[in-house]
């Protein structure tokens, strides 16, 4: 996991939870992601800023350890890849 420098996050730095999301997932695994993503029906796949927006969520909940949510044990960023995937704790 990426460390925050203490000096950045006292000043209210702000970071990118998809970026935080991303940096955690094995490469292989953001590889599947973008395949898995690009599979899906065009109807089917949320769009970016729906995706971003629950990528955030994910980011900052407990439940997500390493781009893993251990609520349903699926990848979060596949799950939030997909139009009508909710959230199994309705945070989304
Ligand atoms: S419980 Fe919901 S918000 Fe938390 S990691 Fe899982 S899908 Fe994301």
């Amino acid at each position: 996991m990426r460390e925050i420098p203490a000096a950045s996050a006292s000043e209210g730095a702000r970071f990118c939870r998809l970026c935080d999301i991303m940096a955690e997932m094995p490469e292989d695994v953001t590889e599947y992601a973008d395949r898995l993503y690009r599979l899906l029906d065009e109807k089917d796949r949320a769009d970016e800023e729906t995706i971003r927006r629950r990528l955030s969520v994910c980011g900052s909940c407990p439940k997500q350890v390493g781009g893993t949510c251990l609520a349903c044990g699926c990848y979060v960023l596949i799950r939030a890849s997909a139009e009508r995937s909710r959230c199994p704790k309705k945070k989304w």
